[in-house]
């Protein structure tokens, strides 16, 4: 899961960005307006945490302009203490969440954690497939009840396919909710992070569709 966060306050955008990547997002940061309005445009995101007082373009106008552009991902805004005008603009602008500065950065995760989950379609805070359980509040996964550990990737690429359990996932999906901008994806290591997955949770839970891509069977252990 890929999450952008467009804050100006460098120390609060170095504590957001590393707290979700921390919680196992990948993250990209943008410290204006116009940056933000490009990187929501250009690339895929899982959420967006947005501050609406930014330089060079407003987050009211990011949010109108992300949305004009159909792009429709879950977004949570940062509004000041007392200025309910500015949340209702944010809502009318198309926000799906906000939170008031200043905030505790554990209010922030659990509301991207439930963003991200209701646009996948999940009511339960824990994602469960099988006999595989995810919980995206600790990062942890256990199989049939026995923790399993997993390395940053790992968990990214098996959330992902947690949230969507039942859909083919193309890899180049993948390659776009799991990493971030600078990252420098390789198609080929997705492949690898499937075969680590499929060795750390059985062979059988993950399928391959030829030409298209990869399916967690939702029942197939049930
Ligand atoms: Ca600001």
């Amino acid at each position: 899961m890929r999450v952008l966060v467009v804050e100006d306050d460098r120390v609060l955008g170095r504590q957001l960005s590393g707290s979700l990547r921390d919680a196992g997002y990948s993250v990209d940061l943008a410290d204006n307006g116009e940056t933000g309005e490009f990187l929501g445009i250009t690339e895929t995101y899982d959420a967006a945490v947005l501050d609406l007082g930014l330089p060079k373009l407003n987050g009211i106008d990011v949010l109108k302009r992300w949305r004009s552009a159909h792009c429709y991902m879950p977004v949570l805004i940062l509004t000041a203490r007392g200025t309910w005008s500015e949340k209702v603009a944010g809502f009318d602008a198309g926000a799906d969440d906000y939170v008031t500065k200043p905030f505790h950065i554990e209010e922030i995760l659990a509301r991207i954690r439930a963003l991200i989950r209701r646009a996948a379609g999940h009511a339960e805070a824990i994602l469960e497939c099988g006999t595989i359980e995810l919980d995206p509040r600790s990062g942890k996964v256990t199989l049939g009840g026995t923790p399993v550990t997993l390395t940053s990737q790992e968990y990214r690429v098996l959330s992902y396919m947690m949230h969507h359990a039942g859909n083919i996932v193309s890899r180049s999906e993948l390659i776009d909710h799991i990493y971030a901008q600078y990252d420098d994806p390789d198609s080929n290591t997705i492949e690898v992070f499937i075969s680590r997955l499929r060795r750390k949770l059985g062979p059988q839970q993950i399928e391959t569709l030829k030409g298209q891509g990869y399916r967690l069977a939702e029942n197939q252990w049930q």
